[in-house]
């Protein structure tokens, strides 16, 4: 077996990945990208292509290394349909925003990385962690789950992976975890003596599909993200113009619901737009999404989780781009600064999870109180409702996590939302809790130690907004 030494092994040439690579490659570290795709589909990767905060990417790979992909930067506000309140809401998004060429996107990223010194494996498919055990040995030898080895397995030192039927190892002193979402590596590796949040569930993820369609005429809205309810309350469609003519068509559920037939979902309401008439399909795929909170800890020791491995979505948008490229260059610079300490211990890594809270977890995890919220409310009222509430309000809730809660209870909105006014008040109180949950994420522990203790008093106060939702426990 093929066996390759590096100081830091990537899974995964995603975004997490491209920006984890970089980081360290540019530290001066020995860093290899193991993909399982052929290096000519390497960053083809079902997404609905819209780019947000596109100005303020980290330097590991900067913007303007990217924006060759941007193939349209005219977009600046989210268009909400509400069918079944016959209204069309136009929500203004703040920040740069663009819909990319993502494969192009894809392939740039590959291209940064392997610029600033990291290798690429490709056609290298990953599929054991090995871990030391207690016995001063190694698991993870190709026969299976790490949890099934006898003692518990401890810190992370490498990959085993398969390329063209041939075995490949990777010895390592800190593994990234790219892999994106339902990351095979946690399936395979014992986590259990770690922090590492495992409280990870199928429910917790968004099942999407999308196809990329060209059109023969210009569509109107080539400035906006238009966005619709399926019929079910958990469901999304979307329509992003990549370009005037050519437009990322999709939809997707959350897995708790009933499954959703999402290629005839699609047609179904693509047949009912007369843009479409006459539209071509140049390509179709579909994923899963984390569209939960990010992890409590994407650290054990030896190991780091980023991106979508990590829940490190937006999950009220299913925006992952951002998060993943900043997790990525978080855990490359975690992953150096253990190494020149000599630690790549748990603690030693302990400060990535602090720079994600900090950036963006904390908000994540309180807009994950809303997803809660809708899933256990009225399709009919909450769009009733959305119809009736003042757009750049919604705009502030969505995209900073906190917005002021005075505006809710302002009289122009409670006149237009008659009947909906429990619907209104549920939102109030959740938005109160949101906002709650959102300050102990501000406390997040400076020590492993802290960690339990911060976990209990979070999970009290989910206990709260289960309550007051009336909402199934998501954790
Ligand atoms: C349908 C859909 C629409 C979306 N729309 C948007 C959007 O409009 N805007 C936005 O910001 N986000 C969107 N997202 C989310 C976004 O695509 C992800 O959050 C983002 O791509 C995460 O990047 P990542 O690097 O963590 O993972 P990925 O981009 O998924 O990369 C993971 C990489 O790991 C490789 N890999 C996996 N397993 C192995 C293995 N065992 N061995 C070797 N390699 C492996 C994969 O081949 C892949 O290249 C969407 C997601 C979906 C599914």
């Amino acid at each position: 077996m093929t066996t390759h030494e590096v100081d830091v092994a990537v899974v995964g040439a995603g975004t997490a990945g491209c920006y984890a690579a970089a980081t360290v490659a540019r530290a001066g570290y020995e860093v290899c990208v193991v993909e399982r795709k052929s290096e000519s589909e390497t960053g083809h990767i079902a997404c609905g292509d819209a780019l947000k905060g596109a100005d303020a990417f980290p330097d590991a790979i900067p913007k303007s290394h990217i924006e060759p992909a941007f193939t349209n930067t005219a977009v600046d506000h989210g268009r909400f349909e509400i069918p079944q309140e016959d209204a069309v809401l136009d929500i203004p998004v703040p920040g740069e925003l663009a819909v990319v060429d993502r494969w192009e996107y894809g392939k740039l990223l590959v291209e940064a990385a392997e610029r600033a010194g990291a290798t690429i494996h490709y056609d290298t498919v990953v599929q054991d962690v090995v871990q030391e055990t207690d016995s001063g040995g190694t698991t993870g030898t190709g026969t299976g789950s790490n949890a099934d080895a006898n003692g518990s397995a401890g810190r992370v030192t490498g990959l085993r992976a398969v390329r063209d039927g041939e075995p490949v190892a990777y010895d390592c002193a800190v593994v990234i975890d790219g892999a994106g979402a339902l990351s095979v590596l946690q399936d395979e590796a014992d986590l259990s003596g770690a922090t590492f949040d495992t409280n990870v569930d199928y429910s917790q993820f968004s099942s999407a599909y999308r196809e990329v369609i060209e059109v023969d005429s210009p569509v109107e809205w080539d400035d906006a993200l238009v966005l619709k309810p399926t019929e079910r309350a958990a469901g999304y469609l979307w329509y992003f113009p990549r370009t005037p003519t050519e437009i990322n068509a999709g939809l997707g559920f959350q897995m708790s619901e009933q499954p959703m037939q999402l290629v005839e979902g699609l047609k179904r309401d693509l047949r009912n737009r007369p843009e479409f008439r006459n539209a071509e399909v140049t390509d179709k795929l579909g994923a899963a999404l984390p569209t939960r909170r990010p992890y409590d800890s994407a650290v054990a020791p030896g190991f780091v989780a980023a991106g979508d491995s990590a829940g490190h979505v937006n999950p009220t948008t299913g925006g992952g781009i951002a998060g993943a490229a900043y997790a990525g260059t978080y855990a490359g610079e975690a992953a150096v600064g253990a190494i020149e300490a000599g630690d790549v211990g748990e603690a030693a890594l302990w400060e990535y999870n602090e720079r994600v809270m900090d950036h963006f977890g904390g908000r994540y995890a309180a807009l994950d109180v809303y997803n809660v919220f809708v899933g256990a409310s009225g399709l009919d009222d909450l769009m009733g409702l959305l119809a009736a509430l003042p757009a750049e309000k919604l705009s502030e809730a969505l995209y900073s996590g906190s917005a002021s809660v005075g505006w809710l209870l302002k009289l122009r909105t409670a006149v237009r939302s008659f009947g909906h006014w429990r619907t209104l008040f549920d939102l109030y109180e959740t938005k109160r809790h949101a906002d709650r949950l959102l300050d102990h994420y501000e406390d997040y522990p400076e020590h492993p130690e802290e960690f339990t203790g911060w976990q209990a008093q979070r999970d009290g106060l989910m206990d709260v907004i289960y309550a007051t939702t009336g909402a199934e426990h998501k954790y």
